[in-house]
């Protein structure tokens, strides 16, 4: 399992006062990057090819070891003095959302925070093992999963904090969940959460925010609360500074950019179609049953480190996901292989509690949520338009420079 390797020491420190970053042998963790193990050249993902060309679970597992060859093509725009924050309802959703992108700007070198805003208690688990942890029977699922979100960010390699502190606000549940009206519920959260990403935006002075659309990604009760208190964070900031004439803070507040992220719906369906069979217990979707967007405005290419990571951290949490790799967790005892066809645009099949199959997609996609345009280059305006493909941007590019 790839958490094992990753033997790290995590100071825990709450409102992002102190970040904590994940520490190996008293210094940073060295980078990871995968060894190509099989001869299909993809790396964090196998194939079965064929009935006689079975990987054996060891054989499959991405190997994440030191990299000694730190050269890419990312590497040659520093990204050190940026800063970005993604708001994240729950663990597992910095991995899923937007794991590709968080690790490509921490390898590049920007400043990056995962602000998670709930512990996820009321999630399912995925196969048997731990059943007895959910919120219905012994309600341990929330603790569980911080073990699982530290994991997941080491692998990203970016710090991470809890909005209000470890706690402060629950998981709510899907709408109608008996959970939608324990006190502690995030969604009525009120004021004081947007107090509280305020306070960590004013101490870290992104100009990037993750989040969600208005919908929540796929309609989440939390994922619309992530989304509402991130953009009313950012006009808390602009209304206090044009209350106190902090022209300094004004003229921040009105760089900071919002990225929603999304899943565009040509290339789940193009995903799909490279995945031609499904783990033994696994199904295909119906058509429309993922959400997704008909328009993204931009793409996000992931390069192998940057799946290699995303899937580490996907794996991390192993009571909500299931990776097609055939490596095995304590939730997960027996391997699942699919087949792809074509890993052009793939790479790495998953499933969440649910068991329906999806692709991990080489490319993460992106909607301007608000705040300055986004140019090619800090020169060429962007223009996103409604069925359009959306623009292919260098992750420098989000920032303005
Ligand atoms: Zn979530």
């Amino acid at each position: 399992m790839c958490h094992q390797l990753f033997a790290v020491r995590l100071a825990v420190h709450d409102h992002c006062s102190v970040p904590y970053w994940p520490v190996a042998s008293g210094r940073h963790m060295p980078r990871a990057r995968v060894r190509e193990i099989h001869q299909c050249g993809r790396t964090g993902f196998v194939q079965q090819q064929s009935a006689d060309h079975m990987p054996t679970t060891s054989q499959s597992s991405a190997i994440l070891q030191p990299d000694s060859h730190p050269v890419d093509a990312c590497s040659v725009r520093d990204l050190t003095g940026q800063s970005i924050i993604a708001v994240h309802a729950h663990p597992d959703d910095e991995a899923i959302w937007t794991g590709g992108l968080l690790a490509q700007l921490a390898r590049r070198g920007a400043d990056v925070t995962v602000v998670t805003c709930t512990l996820g208690e009321q999630g399912e688990v995925i196969s048997d093992p731990l059943q007895g942890l959910v919120a219905d029977h012994a309600d341990q699922l929330g603790g569980y999963r911080h073990t699982e979100l530290q994991q997941s960010l080491a692998a990203l390699q970016v710090r991470g904090c809890y909005l209000g502190g470890i706690g402060t606000y629950r998981d709510s549940g899907m709408v109608g969940d008996a959970a939608n009206s324990h006190p502690r519920a995030f969604i009525h959260s009120g004021e004081q959460a947007v107090e509280d990403l305020v306070a960590i935006i004013d101490r870290l002075r992104p100009s990037l925010l993750v989040t969600y659309g208005p919908d929540g990604g796929y309609g989440h009760p939390d994922h619309i609360r992530a989304h509402e208190i991130t953009h009313a964070a950012v006009a808390q900031l602009l209304a206090s500074s044009a209350h106190t004439g902090d022209d300094s803070l004004h003229t921040y507040a009105q760089s900071i950019r919002i990225l929603w992220a999304v899943t565009w719906q040509p290339a789940l369906e193009t995903g799909s179609r490279a995945i031609a069979a499904a783990p033994d217990g696994w199904r295909i979707p119906q058509p429309e049953e993922i959400a997704c967007v008909a328009d993204a405005d931009i793409a996000i290419a992931l390069d192998e480190a940057d799946c290699a990571a995303k899937i580490a951290a996907m794996k991390a949490h192993a009571t909500q996901l299931w990776i097609a790799d055939g490596t095995t967790a304590v939730t997960r005892p027996a391997p699942a292989y699919a087949t792809v066809t074509d890993f052009s645009t793939v790479c790495g099949v998953f499933a969440l509690s649910n068991l329906i199959t999806q692709p991990l997609l080489r490319r993460e996609y992106y909607q301007l949520g608000a705040g300055p345009a986004l140019s090619h280059s800090g020169s060429t305006p962007l223009s996103p338009a409604s069925g359009q493909p959306p623009h292919l941007v260098d992750s420098a590019d989000l920032f303005l420079r």
